[in-house]
């Protein structure tokens, strides 16, 4: 909803300027009936002071007076007030005075005598302009006072900023006279930049009118990248379409955001994904295998006689086996292979693309990588391992079961060994 200033006409304040003493009088008390501050000045100098002193909205003026005429007084109030609305009252043979008065931009003239009806109506046809120009100075005032102390920093222009605030200044950190030089999509990272161009571009043209909001980086003056959320829409001014913007630093938010994302999905002691990212990449996965008649084998695998290293060594010992056993593994897979810890010192690794043959061969891998690895510091350690191919229409459980049945078999084997079903 726009906010709207309204005036009431009584609200405006008179100057009258008349050397004769009854018609200024009369006109003041006509006047003074449905306006609350009427001025009198019995000429042109004191008319000026009055102005000046009291600034009214409107001016009402013979032209010929004593001491200063009325031309010469509008024209320095008109250098005070270039918008003051100013009516002339003159006599009917003043044509001299009447062209100048159009030369300084006076619009406004009455005829002597002067019809009661027809000033008012020039009073009121004044009052319009005087009301809308206040209505802009408010509205503008308003605009820049918000603007100037807002906490968004907001920016308007066509491809280049034409208008920036405070706030734009201290989010991006580039300075007012380098920001006004810059292109709009300069201030952005390079994977939003080109987007934003585009986007600007559009608006400019009047093809995209409605409202943007995004979480976009910046890159500040200093090269370090933020996050900011971001509002654009397009405004159409007398200069045409132009892209009016603003935009909050989140970045404190969005990192927490990004973090408490990442924390979700991880395991606290190894930094791997937890239970429950893995059971949502298997569903993807199964989603995956089934759409594009895809294939993916699943390992299984426990630490051997872990119970015995915590016993013998202590927890914190037992908890670094159990980190240096998972930096080992992620030595040996490959980028696309997803290990999580399924709980305590047991393991799952996704291995997309891969039939049982050669994930049998990766876990044989693990297996002796694990059993070789010897830092002289930490207890040796071996795991035995659960092979399992997707088979079609298996479920999440199904697959789960087989692979804890091959590792099963692992374990009553001997452990140190991979199997499968
Ligand atoms: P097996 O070869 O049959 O797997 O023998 P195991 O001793 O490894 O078997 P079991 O599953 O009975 O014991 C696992 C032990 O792992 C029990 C538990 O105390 C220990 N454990 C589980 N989570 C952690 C952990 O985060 N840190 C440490 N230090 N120990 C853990
Ligand atoms: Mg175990
Ligand atoms: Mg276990």
């Amino acid at each position: 909803m726009k906010y709207d200033f309204l005036y009431a006409s009584s609200d405006l304040s008179i100057l009258i300027v008349e050397d004769e003493e009854l018609v200024r009088k009369n006109s003041s008390v006509m006047i003074g009936r449905r306006f609350d501050k009427v001025y009198e000045a019995r000429d042109g100098e004191e008319g000026l002071e009055l102005y000046k002193k009291y600034k009214p909205d409107i001016v009402i003026s013979d032209i010929k007076m004593p001491k200063k005429n009325g031309i010469d007084m509008a024209k320095e109030i008109k250098e005070i007030n270039r918008d003051v609305a100013i009516i002339f009252l003159t006599a009917f043979n003043d044509v001299n005075y009447l062209l100048k008065s159009i030369e300084i931009g006076i619009s406004h003239y009455l005829i002597k005598p002067v019809n009661i009806k027809k000033l008012f109506g020039e009073i009121d046809s004044a009052a319009k302009v005087v009301n809308l120009i206040k209505h802009d100075n408010e509205n503008m005032e308003l605009f820049s006072v918000l603007s100037e102390n807002s906490l968004a920093g907001i920016y308007m222009g066509k491809e280049k900023f034409e208008y920036i605030n405070p706030s734009l200044e201290e989010i991006t950190g580039f300075s007012k006279d380098e920001l006004l030089s810059m292109d709009i999509c300069d201030i952005f990272d390079d994977e939003h930049k080109e987007r934003i161009g585009i986007a600007t571009k559009e608006r400019l043209r009047g093809e995209k009118l409605e409202v943007r909001k995004n979480e976009l980086k910046i890159k500040r003056k200093d090269g370090s990248k933020r996050w900011v959320y971001s509002s654009t829409t397009t405004v159409h001014l007398k200069n045409g379409y132009s892209t009016l913007g603003n935009m909050i630093d989140i970045t404190e938010m969005k990192n927490l955001h990004l973090e408490f994302e990442r924390m979700a999905v991880t395991d606290q002691l190894t930094g791997i994904y937890n239970r429950r990212k893995f059971e949502e990449l298997m569903r993807s996965e199964i989603e995956r295998a089934k759409r594009y008649d895809r294939i993916f084998s699943l390992i299984m695998f426990d630490l051997d006689k872990f119970k015995e290293i915590n016993d013998t060594y202590g927890h914190i010992v037992g908890d670094d086996v159990i980190k240096k056993s998972v930096s080992i593994v992620k030595g040996i897979l490959r980028f696309t292979d997803s290990i999580c810890r399924w709980g305590g010192e047991e393991f799952f690794i996704l291995l997309p693309e891969i039939a049982l043959e050669d994930a049998m061969v990766v876990a044989i891998k693990l297996k002796n990588g694990l059993r070789d690895f010897d830092d002289k510091v930490l207890p040796k350690i071996t795991a035995s391992f659960g092979v399992v191919q997707y088979e079609d229409g298996n479920s999440e459980d199904e697959l789960i079961q087989n692979a804890d049945k091959a590792l099963y078999i692992a374990k009553s084997k001997g452990r140190n060994r991979v199997e499968t079903i």
